[in-house]
């Protein structure tokens, strides 16, 4: 098998649609990018298969979809304003900034000067104008993380449904951080997606259910596709901890640049509860909290004593773009077909493909052909597996070629044959194994939600 690059991936990314530079007609802008008609059905298909083993498949965990937009109250009290940043350092050379924990060998990665300036600290969020007067007076935050409306709203989650320990809040959207050097395509980004789950337990409890999320997570990584032998589980060294976590492993990816993280799975402890909640002194809190007096409401919960507890909290949280790029760079192949032909085929996972089947006719713009096709895909949908697509490019070869390259799992070509002959029947063509059959039309619903559901 041919090595994956990263140029590799954005080349295909580009030139089937899945993802662009934002702005590109206009230079780009840094660390932002957009999906495309098939990464935007590929990243969806992704958050539906955290959503569904989260939220559906289990009946510990609620859901939530919380604004953007973030009162700076929450984030004063979450310890984000004081401590969410990167150390950043000049090169005193050639002007350029960088993370300092990302250089090597104390030289600047563009010039190579040793002349840094000491690391100071940079606040990785974006500060908003909210409201018409802007004079810097009133200001909110786009949140850095999806986590903090979870904790916010605890006790409304908890009202409405009357939950009891353990259990979860998840959440899917969009996170935005000042990254001081966004790089590596989709992997470091200023604005990118978090798929969150805040998972809360009474304290003592908490160590177990780390260590049960962790497991769980690296699982539902494999059934996306992602080898075991590619994934690394890394225990953050206390002192590198955030400062809301006791402890974190980070589940890393044999990224095209190198082994990275994937999703942290932090214990968060009572931090964040404990931070936000009325009179924390009546409160057993283990954290150090600051003393909140804006806050109008008790985070907390009765258990089975009927004793106020502030829960604490396990989070999984996953990056919904790096896990595109994951489950792109793992399901990416160059196959040497012999006599000098490669393909390129995109092995991923049936449920996550853009395209889950395309209807092919032989014969571009022939009537009767193309009433089939049409006829066949609208009973396709039917089934709800997700996009089906027609073609009419007319040359088979190339729609094959495209289909592999995005991954498609089935090709269904109509012909003569199909129109001509009873039973009616169709070309099957699989990606992996280019093998070809026929099925009957009236059999393609049960054949395909066979396949598929
Ligand atoms: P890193 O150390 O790589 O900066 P982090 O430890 O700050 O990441 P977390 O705060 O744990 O990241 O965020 C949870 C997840 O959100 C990460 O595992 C990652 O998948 C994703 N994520 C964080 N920052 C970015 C970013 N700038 N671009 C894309 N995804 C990100």
């Amino acid at each position: 098998m041919v090595a994956k690059t990263m140029d590799q991936l954005v080349a295909l990314c580009k030139r089937r649609g899945f993802i662009f530079q934002n702005a590109d007609i206009y230079g780009g802008l840094q660390g932002v990018y957009d999906y495309g008609p098939l990464g935007v059905e590929l990243k969806n298909n992704l958050k539906n298969a955290w959503w569904r083993s989260m939220v559906y498949e289990r009946d510990d965990i609620e859901g939530l979809d919380a604004a953007i937009l973030t009162n700076r109250k929450v984030l004063q009290y979450s310890g984000h304003e004081d401590t969410f940043s990167d150390p950043m350092t000049d090169c005193k050379k050639c002007k350029g900034r960088f993370r300092a924990d990302h250089i090597k060998d104390g030289k600047c990665p563009n010039c190579g000067s040793t002349e840094l300036t000491e690391p100071r600290p940079f606040n990785l969020m974006f500060k908003t104008a909210i409201g018409p007067v802007d004079d810097g007076s009133v200001f909110g935050y786009l949140r850095p993380e999806t986590a903090q409306a979870i904790f916010t709203q605890f006790r409304n989650v908890v009202d409405s449904t009357s939950r009891k320990l353990p259990f979860g809040i998840a959440q899917i959207g969009k996170s935005f951080r000042n990254e001081i050097t966004p790089r590596n395509f989709i992997f470091r980004v200023r604005e990118f997606e978090q798929a969150e789950l805040e998972y809360f337990v009474m304290p003592g409890e908490d160590e177990k259910w780390h260590e049960y999320w962790k497991e769980a997570r690296i699982k539902w990584w494999e059934e996306q596709g992602l080898k075991r032998d590619n994934m690394n589980i890394y225990t953050t060294p206390k002192d590198d901890l955030a400062h809301y976590a006791k402890a974190c492993y980070d589940i890393e990816y044999q990224f095209p640049h190198g082994m990275e993280e994937l999703e942290g799975i932090a214990n968060r402890t009572d931090y964040d509860l404990g931070n936000h909640t009325k009179a924390q002194e009546e409160m057993n809190l283990t954290s150090h909290c600051h003393p909140n007096p804006d806050s109008t409401q008790k985070l907390c919960i009765m258990d089975d004593n009927n004793k106020w507890v502030v829960p604490f909290v396990i989070e999984p949280s996953m990056g919904v773009d790096r896990g595109v790029l994951a489950v792109m760079t793992e399901a990416y192949e160059e196959e040497d077909l012999g006599e000098g032909n490669t393909r390129v085929v995109l092995k991923l996972k049936k449920h996550l493909a853009p395209i889950k089947v395309a209807v092919i006719p032989l014969k571009k713009n022939n009537e009767a052909i193309m009433n089939k096709c049409h006829e066949i895909k609208q009973n396709l949908l039917k089934l709800g597996i997700g996009r089906v697509a027609l073609e009419n490019t007319g040359n088979i070869g190339k729609a094959y070629r495209r289909h592999d390259e995005i991954g498609t799992p089935l090709c269904i070509t109509v012909d003569f044959e199909t129109i001509e002959n009873q039973p009616e029947s169709v070309t099957i063509r699989d990606r992996d194994t280019m093998e070809q059959h026929r099925v009957n039309v009236a059999d393609l619903p049960a054949y395909l939600r066979e396949y598929f559901l």
